[in-house]
């Protein structure tokens, strides 16, 4: 598959590609999504996602948490609208409405400063266009958003009335869609419809309704509404263990391959990696993997998990260093340079994101975005 290479990321652009439209068949007609490419698209690379959705007609745009992962898009030509989902700071309102950049916003003094700097664009320019904002509402998960009381509403309507902004979109966050039972998020969904329903009673309407992250896609048709955001199943990985995996198939998008640098045979009762956790019973062949936790392979690996070497599965001796890692290879006739797998598949056997999140006690989510900056990752299938 490979020139060598300490530890790669494959990232299957093709899986990418299957998993949005897997998930576009579940939805309402005419639905569009956004396509949350935060924390470099969950550690699979922002860019290169973002690249090959520009010209997909129900892709909205894309949902970002930091300024600085929407300029990045930016300056790589991504065009179509940026969402950011959390706060931001007025020193980047300037260049955010310049640059079709969606602030989320929640209190009248953020929407303020934004309203403020698209005025004085306006003034710079004959075109005197309002920027289009989005309205965070709180229905659950207490982190941000107007509250959906009167109280809230009156911000929301302020907001409504400054001069130079609209109100494009109007969202809440699901807390709890990813569990079996869906009353929690229902409940949430028919609190932020009510909240939606008396803003256009109030006059404010012609806005984007989106409340389903990849859980409420996967299994909560209604809650599709104008819009959804979906995020952990872009990338073929499920939001939890409760959801069925039968109904929607995803396909995991990001492998990781090494190769063996090193393969010896050690006496029993040689001991294995610092800490001398591991100390060998019998005579046994060993291989050196040169991965480690600086690349994002967890150390709470060691003595745990397993990786693929000529389709069958070494196990994980002693504990995971920076940079390297050992495993029982006895009896597999394995020789320095054999690719090895990480994550993925190699012939019939698979390890996925499941398995090495539940060995690691790393939630799936975590364990791609936290796939270092010192793998390179290669696209693939495109
Ligand atoms: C991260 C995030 C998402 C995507 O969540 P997934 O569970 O990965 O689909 C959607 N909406 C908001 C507001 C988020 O912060």
């Amino acid at each position: 598959m490979s020139k060598h290479n300490r530890i790669t990321a494959y990232i299957h652009l093709d899986a990418i590609a299957h998993n949005f439209h897997v998930m576009k068949e579940n939805l309402r007609e005419g639905v569009q999504m956004v396509a949350v490419i935060k924390t470099d698209g969950y550690g699979h690379g922002a860019v290169p996602i973002a690249r090959m959705l520009e010209s997909c007609d129900y892709i909205w745009g894309y949902a970002v948490a930091a300024v600085s992962e929407a300029r990045q898009l930016r300056e790589a030509g991504i065009v179509k609208p940026i969402l950011v989902l959390g706060y931001t700071f007025e020193e980047d309102y300037a260049w955010m409405a310049q640059n079709g950049i969606r602030p989320t916003v929640f209190t009248v003094e953020m929407a303020q400063k934004f309203a403020e700097c698209q005025t004085l664009l306006n003034k710079d320019s004959d075109a005197g266009r309002p920027a289009p904002v989005h309205l965070a509402v709180d229905t659950g998960m207490s982190r941000i958003g107007v509250s959906d009381t009167q109280e809230g509403l009156n911000t929301a309507l302020a907001i409504a009335h400054m001069p130079s902004i609209f109100i494009e979109g109007v969202f809440t966050h699901f807390a709890r869609a990813d569990e079996k039972n869906k009353s929690a998020a229902i409940g949430q969904m028919k609190r932020f419809a009510a909240f939606c329903d008396r803003l256009e009673e109030n006059g404010v309407g012609g806005f984007l309704r989106h409340c389903s992250n990849s859980a409420g896609i996967l299994e909560l048709p209604e809650a599709n509404m104008d819009m959804v955001r979906a995020g952990i199943t872009v990338y073929g990985i499920y939001p939890s263990d409760e959801m069925d995996r039968e109904a929607i198939r995803l396909r995991p998008a990001m492998e990781l391959k090494s190769h063996v640098v090193y393969c010896k045979k050690i006496p029993a009762g040689t001991p294995v990696s610092y800490g001398g956790t591991f100390v060998a019973e019998r005579e046994m062949e060993v291989a050196t993997i040169p991965a480690g936790y600086g690349d994002g392979y967890p150390r709470s690996l060691s003595n745990k998990g397993n990786v693929l070497i000529r389709g069958k599965r070494a196990p994980i001796i002693g504990r995971v260093c920076m940079d390297q890692f050992m495993v029982d290879v006895t009896g597999m006739g394995v020789q320095t340079l054999d690719e090895v797998t990480l994550l993925g598949r190699d012939g019939a056997e698979e390890i996925t994101v499941d398995e090495l999140g539940a060995l690691s006690g790393r939630f799936p989510y975590e364990f791609v975005c936290d796939i270092g900056k010192r793998v390179p990752r290669t696209y693939c299938g495109a």
